[in-house]
């Protein structure tokens, strides 16, 4: 399988170097040049399978040729093995033909373990061919950070830097960060905010002559190898509610638009998907491009439900890229203009994106209000992602005899300021947590100021 850029200006690659490459060199983004498709008889004939099983089915063609499959096969069931729950993505009812999708079972409690568990050993056994070594540098407000250090932490070959904001980041979060004592983990606690983070992991990116010949590596969700294993619970949820011989339709938590994407790209494969809905915090950049076509950034806003508080969601652009008919030009153009001004795509295209996304953005006191509602009458407790994800949903149900999944993508443990304001106990942390408060910490603490922080790195990192 070959990848392509977005903005159509980079070399085609194969799975191993987009796995390790992240953005394109033209700026653009990796997106497989075909998809692989499933027919309906296939997609049924799945039904049962243990997750793990589904997963080689639908993640082998994206690696064919780079990845030998009886060791695709053995990484896949390692991934999920470490996950807290037998059905590794079980799907629970909520209300009527309504679904909770739980991607919270991974070892960091929420959905983005689906993709980091298994990114470590991909890119661990692609260096380790290679016999190359890979610097990861991220930075974080919360949930990221702690999944990347535990999909690297086992990993020879990566050495996994993760910058947070000092001070900013909830004790759980911090703790599921700095309690991992591997020696090629490095916590940073920078003296700054989390735009400071995001921007020192930029300009690294972008001169990395500090590194002395040593590359970086992306974990964040442009890296294509996470889209590419989280299609896979559309197709697991599908299957558990009656799909694929009867439609269904998805409501997922957005930020950066890499899950919902999966989503989009399970529909283009052959799942039978009546809606996708775009559930969007104050950050409603993705609402109102769909909502009403205007694509601008406004103005970052901190929420309650922080893993979402984006201002440009990057992923966007591999949906654009269909949209726009794989026009890499008129991609780069328009990303072009939207740096510095507010755009609005062809009437045309724009119909597009509107038959396939709904969208709602709900605020902090609906979303308490939601989180109350729902446990007053089931007895369930959302997390504050979860919750928007289930507003949205009842907003924007259009037909409520198509089963709708929801999807869960955190543990409430992991954000209990909301369940607190909704006047709820706050949330117990599951068994395999709960010494978390007792175990011993490492991080440091650098100054606000690029040549630390790149200097912390460079003489931090294992050479072989
Ligand atoms: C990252 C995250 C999201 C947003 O996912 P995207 O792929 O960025 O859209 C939603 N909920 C939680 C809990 C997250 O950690």
């Amino acid at each position: 399988m070959k990848y392509i850029s977005t903005r159509g200006q980079a070399p085609a690659l194969n799975f191993e170097d987009v796995l390790l490459a992240g953005l394109a060199s033209d700026g653009g983004l990796y997106v497989p040049e075909t998809l692989p498709t499933f027919s309906k008889e296939e997609i049924a004939s799945w039904a049962g399978l243990p997750y793990s099983d589904l997963a080689f089915k639908i993640i082998s063609p994206f690696v064919a040729g780079c990845i030998d499959d009886a060791d695709l096969k053995q990484m896949i069931d390692e991934t999920y093995a470490g996950f807290n729950h037998i059905g590794v993505a079980p799907v629970q009812g909520l209300g009527t033909n309504e679904w909770i999708l739980e991607l919270f079972h991974g070892p960091t409690l929420a959905f983005k373990d689906f993709a980091l568990q298994l990114l470590g050993r991909l890119m661990d056994y692609v260096l380790s061919k290679r016999k190359e070594r890979l610097v990861i540098m991220g930075a974080t407000s919360g949930d990221t950070g702690s999944a990347a250090i535990e999909g690297c932490c086992h990993s020879e070959h990566l050495d996994i830097f993760i910058l947070h904001p000092h001070n900013r980041v909830s004790e759980v979060q911090r703790r599921q960060m700095t309690t991992i004592l591997e020696d090629n983990v490095y916590n940073v606690a920078l003296e700054g905010n989390f735009d400071d983070c995001q921007q020192m992991v930029k300009d690294s990116f972008a001169d990395q002559g500090f590194l002395k010949g040593l590359k970086l590596g992306a974990v964040n969700s442009i890296n294509w190898a996470r889209i590419m294993s989280q299609i896979v619970y559309y197709f697991s949820a599908s299957l558990a509610v009656g799909g694929p011989h009867r439609e269904v339709s998805f409501s997922v938590p957005t930020g950066n638009f890499g899950d919902i994407f999966a989503g989009y790209l399970a529909k283009q494969m052959g799942l039978p998907i009546k809606q996708l809905v775009v559930a969007t915090n104050r950050n409603d950049i993705l609402h109102r491009v769909i909502s009403g076509n205007d694509m601008s950034k406004g103005t970052l806003e901190h929420t309650l439900s922080p893993s979402m508080d984006i201002m440009v969601s990057s992923n966007f652009e591999r949906m654009l890229f269909d949209i726009y008919d794989r026009d890499g030009a008129a991609i780069a153009d328009l990303m072009d203009r939207f740096k510095s001004e507010s755009v609005q795509l062809d009437g045309a295209r724009w119909d597009k994106v509107r038959e396939l996304f709904d969208s709602c953005a709900v605020d902090d006191e609906t979303t308490c209000a939601v989180i109350k509602q729902v446990y007053a009458e089931t007895g369930y407790l959302l997390d504050p992602h979860t919750a928007i994800a289930v507003k949205a949903a009842r907003e924007c149900n259009s037909d409520r005899s198509v089963p709708m999944i929801i999807l869960a993508t955190a543990h409430p443990v992991k954000f209990p300021e909301p369940v607190v304001k909704a006047g709820l106990e706050s949330p117990q942390l599951p068994a395999h947590l709960t010494d978390l408060f007792e175990r011993e910490e490492r991080l440091t603490v650098l100054v606000n100021d690029l040549g630390t922080v790149q200097q912390f790195v460079a003489s931090h990192v294992h050479n072989s």
